[in-house]
């Protein structure tokens, strides 16, 4: 069974999340011309460490930043999002 330490609760069952994104995305710029596209609509499928935003929907009802092996899916390290996993 998989547990994600989240900063707010503790470590928790990972059915107590939900899987929101790629925690690496960065919104384009207001007013900038490129990257709309990608932002919304590519995503890279990387293999090994990756860090993801969860959100735990039946705790906190927070996000939370995970760094997750995608090879192994250990949960590597977690932390707030905006701060990092760690
Ligand atoms: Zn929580």
């Amino acid at each position: 069974m998989l547990r994600i330490d989240c900063p707010w609760c503790g470590p928790r069952d990972m059915v107590e999340f939900t899987y929101v994104g790629d925690g690496t995305l960065r919104r384009p710029e207001i007013g900038a011309e490129d990257g709309h596209f990608d932002y919304v609509y590519l995503r890279d499928n990387p293999k090994g460490p990756h860090v993801e935003i969860w959100r735990h929907g039946v705790g906190c009802r927070r996000h939370v930043a995970v760094t997750r092996d995608t090879a192994t899916h250990e949960m590597l390290a977690t932390g707030k999002p905006g701060e990092g996993a760690s």
